[in-house]
């Protein structure tokens, strides 16, 4: 999993940002994070129409930030 790390001061998001939400830098570099604990997962049983009935997402760890994935 590609996040995005600050060059300035560290700060990683799972989203290529133009400016740091931390310190306002501009720089950033990949870093190649595993996917990590489990923080939360629920199930959606009302969809956007063109998506299934009922998916699972989950929010985990990667590095110091967290990713928002589809299971099924
Ligand atoms: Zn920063």
């Amino acid at each position: 999993m590609i996040v995005y790390k600050c060059i300035n001061c560290g700060e990683e998001t799972f989203e290529r940002r133009a400016v740091c939400p931390k310190c306002r830098g501009e720089e950033f570099e990949e870093v190649d994070e595993k996917l990590g604990e489990l923080v939360v997962e629920t199930t959606l049983y009302v969809t956007p129409s063109s998506f299934p009935d009922k998916y699972t997402i989950a929010v985990l760890r990667a590095g110091t930030t967290r990713v928002l994935v589809r299971k099924e």
